[in-house]
């Protein structure tokens, strides 16, 4: 079974990707951190990630960097959604997410382009979203924790940024699935969204609730 779980960022997708696949047994691949791998190799050099042929030089970036603690950091994340912008870069990083999809007992990925570009054919597609206000709130409090100090304005700002690059680049924008199911996280806890994300499973897939 593959499930993709697509949304904007701090919409909550990632943390109901990790639930499901826990849930259900399967692997689970966050494609952003990819993207966010892309962005900080090519920062790591003094490059520019607008730039097409740095970005792309960036993409063969050593397996251990996935693991670099600043790859979760709010400045890497805006590094991410620079690069990711680049068809070439897209292009690169194509195979393997769909060999991740492709394994034979399924998988659970989530990003922006999973349930349209990566694997159309997903089982379930989950489109997770939330107002800029929760997700501010969400990311100003996962920040914090890291020690990183932003006020909640500037996340606010930079989330609207992100969503703009995403929804309107050429390639690949941030759109649901027509088949998509649509989650708004905006007024539920994470239990709640974790509870509907897998009664949507269940019920796209004809399983009968666990008890
Ligand atoms: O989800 P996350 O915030 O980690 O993603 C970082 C950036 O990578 C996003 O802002 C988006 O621009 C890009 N991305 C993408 N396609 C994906 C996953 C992430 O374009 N499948």
């Amino acid at each position: 079974m593959i499930i993709a779980v697509d949304g904007p960022t701090a919409s909550g997708k990632g943390t109901i990707a990790k639930a499901l696949a826990r849930h259900f047994g399967l692997p689970h691949l966050d494609t952003g951190l990819l993207y966010r791998a892309v962005g900080y190799q090519v920062s790591l050099y003094g490059g520019d990630p607008n730039d097409p042929a740095e970005a792309l030089g960036a993409t063969n970036f050593p397996d251990e960097l996935l693991g670099h603690p600043e790859l979760r950091s709010e400045a890497t994340g805006g590094l991410a959604s620079r690069a990711s912008v680049h068809p070439g870069v897209r292009k690169a990083l194509f195979e393997r997410q769909r060999d991740f999809a492709t394994q034979p007992n399924g998988a659970v990925l989530d990003g922006r382009d999973i349930g349209t570009v990566i694997a159309p054919e997903a089982d379930v597609k989950l489109f997770v979203t939330a107002s800029v206000e929760a997700r501010a709130k969400r990311r100003w409090a996962e920040m914090r924790a890291r020690g990183e100090s932003h006020t909640l304005v500037e996340i606010e700002d930079d989330l609207r940024r992100r969503d703009t690059r995403d929804t309107t680049r050429k390639d690949a924008p941030l759109i649901p699935a027509e088949d998509a199911f649509l989650l708004d996280t905006s007024e539920m806890t994470k239990e709640e969204a974790i509870a509907a994300a897998i009664a949507v499973v269940n019920e796209a897939t004809g399983q009968t609730p666990c008890p």
